[in-house]
């Protein structure tokens, strides 16, 4: 019998229950068990779901985040928390956002540093080590929520994020080797495997995702050292990872001592194929066979052929579960009352996942026919998406085909571009910008929405938008910036906007998937191919040029930023619908261009964020993402100035690609690390102009004219001064205008220092 389970399930709820309650309990709305109560219901309508699977996942649900958690089981929480004293969920929050609902102003501390959990656009608290790092054991949570799904009658295989990744995630304070710290962490494992066990279950769910990276022989080792330190403590374990295949680390992997292996079954079926050959006698693989990173659902009838040899050889060692965590899936397709239904027809969330597992165990296990009526659906859907002509249009295939290298390509070099756009847009030295959105209020959310509801006309609509450019450029003038925004107002989100008005694109309603803490995100589904069927941003920004005799910025998001944050297509490369996507943007830009914009920047935020896991894998993606940016950008007039903008500020790695999109002004966040990642351009010589972010949008404080000087004459010591402009790290709009002003206020004052100075 093959045996089906599940890695982990969204813990937010369908209706983002947990969100609200942390979120009122957070403003003292709410008592401590009221949240606590909120939690245990969660968790029993999610080992309800789950249900139809043989085991049910223990200790996957969160109230924040569950790298934080196991970092509360080890002892190892800040010491700037610990000093503070309070009871364990205050110290929690406390770690987590910096403060609890007992705190006032005086006593809030610095929160744990947030990072993305791999590849996902989910956020941990990032562990704090240094050599006097100790541990201490307090298994508490593990073994309450074990007896509790017990009390529920469920069958729980427990969840733990392994030592060796544990300590791969966090981050040390002094300078001092993590690895170090692995034989004191031993001992708190050896003592957390032992009282799981006191609970009775059979199997633990062992995490080492790092096995998915690239790994140092010290990392592979250290993993050798600890499963044998392991050995024999605890229940069975099932060593578990996702997000890729193991790769190089395949050896290392399976020679460790443990009772079974969870491995991606997407992620590369000829090294499954070892694996199935390799597996000793007795010991258990795990496939994770249905998808739990995307949204689609999967071609069941396929899998089954796939899986019926392999069940052959392994019967009942053979277990199938979702090949990562569900926690980057939404909840519940059955939530979305509204979506297009031959669309819907086509999508899975997590529930529906849950039950695709459980027909591929009773078609193993019972055979075909017991599930006959699913497989049939399965297959008619599967079909209908390969073959609808709402996802595969002739017009962007054939439009693809024309796309040769060529339009990659800018007509003149940078040196002769910018003398022309020089001497067209006549900017002052040191010119000031800012990223393009301003505040957005409470009365733009609102127009919005009034708007979004047909509760006002779309003259009304309008006529208030434009009311509020108005209102950004008469405060940009009196600022006197010097290449000037429209300020975003109609924008939601930068990338749902775009979305919302090309073909190819649906919108959920609430597949809201969490992205830290209380936060979600809602990604747009791209399910078809992308076509863009009129202008998206013209029509704003030439009301805005219209308002002012000084430039105005067009404003686009860009194409690898747009394909990054939505859910995409698994029936094509993203390199092609990268490009479809680039194709649009490309239209908009010259439309733009045509409408007489000079400047025009396009966005790409988060291409950084779009790295694969292995760096073996790096230069691939980074060819066909910088391809994808150079079409959307490249087709303008040497005198067109395009600008690009990216939120982080690691690019020692990538610099050489960045260079590569031949933008001609970058704009990066820089403010917070002092202009220290400008080291790079002291042996890197960026071609291009860059706008090294001076005010940090992250934070309320405003930065004084002589901050803003120093950090630019730092920026001018290894960038020639001709080339540097000045604006904030990233766009304004979480910020309130009662900041924002002052700090451009100093901004360009600033700029006319600097000026001065030359
Ligand atoms: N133009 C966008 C803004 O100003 C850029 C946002 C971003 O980089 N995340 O809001
Ligand atoms: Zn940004």
């Amino acid at each position: 019998m093959v045996v089906t389970h599940n890695l982990g399930f969204p813990r937010i709820g369908a209706k983002r229950e947990l969100k609200f309650t942390l979120e009122k309990y957070w403003r003292g709305e709410v008592t401590e068990s009221e949240l606590l109560k909120q939690a245990a219901t969660l968790r029993q309508i999610n080992w309800k779901v789950q249900g139809c699977l043989d085991w049910q996942p223990v200790g996957d649900f969160s109230l924040y985040d569950q790298v934080l958690d196991l970092s509360v089981a080890l002892g190892n929480l800040p010491k700037r928390v610990t000093d503070l004293g309070g009871d364990a969920l205050t110290a929690y929050f406390r770690t987590a956002r910096g403060r609890a609902p007992v705190d006032t102003a005086e006593n809030i501390v610095f929160a744990g540093e947030m990072t993305k959990w791999f590849n996902t656009n989910y956020h941990y608290i990032v562990p704090e080590f240094d050599s006097d790092t100790t541990f201490e054991l307090n298994a508490e949570r593990y073994v309450s929520q074990i007896r509790e799904a017990q009390s529920q009658n469920r069958t729980v295989k427990p969840v733990v994020i392994g030592p060796v990744t544990y300590l791969w995630l966090g981050k040390s304070k002094d300078g001092s080797d993590r690895l170090d710290l692995l034989s004191s962490l031993l001992p708190a494992y050896q003592q957390l495997l032992k009282e799981i066990a006191s609970t009775g279950v059979e199997w633990v769910q062992i995490e080492e995702p790092v096995l998915a990276t690239e790994l140092q022989p010290e990392w592979l080792s250290a993993l050798k050292t600890a499963y044998e330190a392991l050995e024999g403590f605890g229940p069975k374990k099932l060593l578990t990872t996702y997000f890729g295949a193991l790769g190089n680390n395949f050896e290392v992997a399976t020679e460790l001592p443990v009772e079974g292996w969870h491995v991606d079954g997407l992620a590369d079926r000829n090294e499954v194929a070892r694996f199935v050959e390799k597996l000793a006698s007795g010991k258990v693989l795990s496939l994770g066979v249905v998808d739990g990173r995307n949204i689609w659902k999967s071609d069941l009838n396929e899998l089954l052929e796939w899986l019926t040899p392999i069940h052959k050889v392994l019967g009942s060692r053979l277990w199938l579960a979702p090949n990562c965590s569900l926690l980057h899936v939404p909840v519940d397709l059955a939530s979305e009352t509204k979506l297009d239904e031959e669309i819907k027809n086509w999508l899975a969330f997590a529930h529906q996942k849950i039950g695709e597992i459980s027909v591929l165990g009773q078609a193993l296990n019972v055979g075909l026919q017991s599930v006959e009526s699913e497989l049939i659906a399965n297959g008619e859907a599967v079909q209908a998406r390969r073959v609808s002509d709402r996802v595969h249009k002739a017009a962007v295939q054939e439009r693809l085909k024309e796309v040769d290298e060529s339009w990659g390509h800018r007509k003149a070099p940078f040196d002769v571009r910018i003398a022309k756009q020089q001497s067209d847009l006549k900017l002052p030295s040191f010119p000031t910008t800012t990223i393009g959105s301003f505040p957005q209020t409470p009365d733009i959310r609102k127009t919005r929405r009034q708007f979004r509801l047909n509760e006002i006309e779309e003259a009304q609509y309008r006529e208030k938008m434009q009311a509020e450019i108005r209102h950004c450029i008469q405060l940009q003038e009196d600022l006197e910036l010097d290449v000037l925004v429209h300020g975003e107002a109609e924008r939601n989100d930068m990338v749902e906007y775009f979305g919302e008005q090309l073909e190819g694109y649906v919108f959920s309603e609430f597949g809201w998937v969490q992205s830290y803490g209380s936060r979600c995100v809602k990604p747009p589904i791209i399910f078809g191919d992308i076509q863009r069927t009129q202008a998206m941003t013209v029509e704003w920004i030439q009301y805005a040029q219209s308002q002012s005799q000084k430039h105005v910025k067009g404003m686009l998001t860009g194409p690898v930023t747009i394909l990054n944050w939505s859910f995409v297509r698994d029936d094509q490369p993203r390199a092609v619908t990268c490009k479809q996507l680039a194709l649009a943007i490309r239209d908009e830009v010259l439309d733009l261009e045509r409408a007489g914009v000079k400047i025009i920047q396009i966005d790409e935020a988060a291409l950084r964020e779009g790295l694969p896991l292995k760096k073996s894998e790096w230069q691939q993606y980074l060819d066909w993402a910088v391809t994808a940016f150079r079409i959307a950008a490249n087709g303008v007039r040497d005198e067109t100035q395009i600008h690009t903008h990216m939120c982080y500020s690691e690019f020692n790695d990538i610099i050489e690609a960045i260079a590569d999109m031949d933008a001609d002004v970058i704009t990066i966040e820089t403010s917070r690390s002092d202009m220290e990642l400008l080291d790079v351009f002291e042996t890197f010589n960026y071609p291009n102009d860059i706008g090294p972010g001076v005010y940090d949008i992250h934070s309320p404080n405003i930065p004084s004219v002589a901050q803003i000087v120093n950090l630019m004459s730092k920026a001018g010591q290894r960038i020639s001064k001709d080339r540097l402009w000045i604006n904030p790290d990233c766009g304004l709009k979480t910020r309130r205008w009662e900041e924002v002003l002052p700090a451009l206020k100093n901004m360009v004052s600033a700029a006319k220092e600097l000026r001065a100075q030359a």
